[in-house]
C-alpha cells in the first residue's frame, strides 16, 4: 500500500492529457484488481489467473504426455489429462460448485494441446459438445461441455455448433448402471439439433466432452450423427481415467 499511494496521487496531480487519463484508468483497474480478484477456487490462496500457480503446477501433473494415445479405431479419442487429483477436483468445482469461469483456462489448455500436436493436420472440423438435457442445464445454469468446447475453439479457431445435437430424454445418472443398461437407457436419448437438420455441417464433426469414461454417451452421439450421414472425426475430452480397458 505504501508504494501504491504516492503514485496514485502523482496521477491525480499530473494527468492532463488523454493518454495520461487512459494510463490512470489502467492504473485504477490494476489497483482495484488487487482487492477484487477472487482467490484460487481450489486452495483459496491469492491467484493471478483462475488458478494459483501451485494448482496450475498440480494440474499439469495430470496432463497426458501423449494426448492422442487413444486416437485410433472407429471413434478416436484426444484426451488432455487423467481424471484424478487436481484435474478431478477442478472439474467438480466447475460442475458442482458453480464455477463456470474455470472452463476458460481448462478449455484453452485442451486447445493448446491440440494445436501443438493435432492428430489430423490441416483439416477443419465443426466442434459439437455433448448435449445436456434442457431441464438439467436449467438447474446447473450451463453445460460444462459447451463452455469447455467454446474456449477450445477460441484457441483452435474451429467453428462451434453448440446445438448440433440435442438431448431428447432426461436420463438418470449412468454410473450405477452396467454397460448394457447404460446403452439401453441412452438409446435414442440424443437427437440431431435444429441447425444440423436445416443444414448438415460442411466439415466432419469433433465431439467434445469434459470426461470420457465408458464412452456410452459419446457413442450414442456418434451413432446419431452417422445415421444422419454426418461424418465424425473423433472426440476431444478434457479428461479420462486413462484406463485402456475403459476406452475400448
Ligand atoms: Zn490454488
Amino acid at each position: 500500500m505504501r508504494e501504491v499511494a504516492p503514485s496514485f496521487s502523482h496521477f491525480f496531480l499530473q494527468s492532463e492529457s488523454s493518454s495520461d487519463l487512459a494510463g490512470m484508468a489502467r492504473f485504477l483497474a490494476r489497483f482495484l484488481d488487487l482487492f477484487l480478484r477472487p482467490n484460487c477456487p481450489l486452495c483459496d490462496r491469492p491467484a493471478e489467473d483462475e488458478f494459483c500457480s501451485a494448482c496450475w503446477h498440480q494440474l499439469n501433473r495430470t496432463r497426458l504426455k501423449n494426448p492422442h494415445q487413444f486416437w485410433r479405431g472407429d471413434l478416436p479419442v484426444f484426451a488432455w489429462g487423467r481424471y484424478e487429483g487436481t484435474l478431478k477436483r477442478s472439474i467438480a468445482a466447475l460442475k458442482y460448485e458453480g464455477r463456470p469461469q474455470l472452463a476458460r483456462p481448462l478449455g484453452h489448455a485442451v486447445g493448446r494441446a491440440w494445436s501443438a500436436s493435432p492428430p489430423l493436420k490441416s483439416r477443419r472440423f465443426v466442434v459439437v459438445p455433448i448435449p445436456m438435457h434442457s431441464e438439467k442445464q436449467r438447474k446447473r445454469g450451463f453445460n460444462q461441455a459447451e463452455l469447455l468446447a467454446r474456449h477450445f475453439c477460441e484457441v483452435t479457431r474451429f467453428p462451434l455448433q453448440s446445438r448440433g445435437l440435442t438431448r431428447v430424454r432426461n436420463t438418470k445418472p449412468l454410473f450405477e448402471l452396467n454397460r448394457e443398461e447404460r446403452r439401453q437407457v441412452l438409446e435414442n436419448a440424443i437427437d440431431l439439433g435444429e441447425p444440423f437438420r436445416r443444414r448438415p455441417p460442411q466439415h466432419p464433426v469433433l465431439l467434445f466432452d469434459d470426461i470420457y469414461t465408458t464412452g456410452t454417451t459419446v457413442r450414442e452421439a456418434f451413432r446419431t450423427l452417422q445415421n444422419c450421414g454426418i461424418s465424425v472425426a473423433g472426440v476431444v475430452v478434457l479428461s479420462t481415467p486413462g484406463d485402456r480397458r475403459s476406452l475400448v
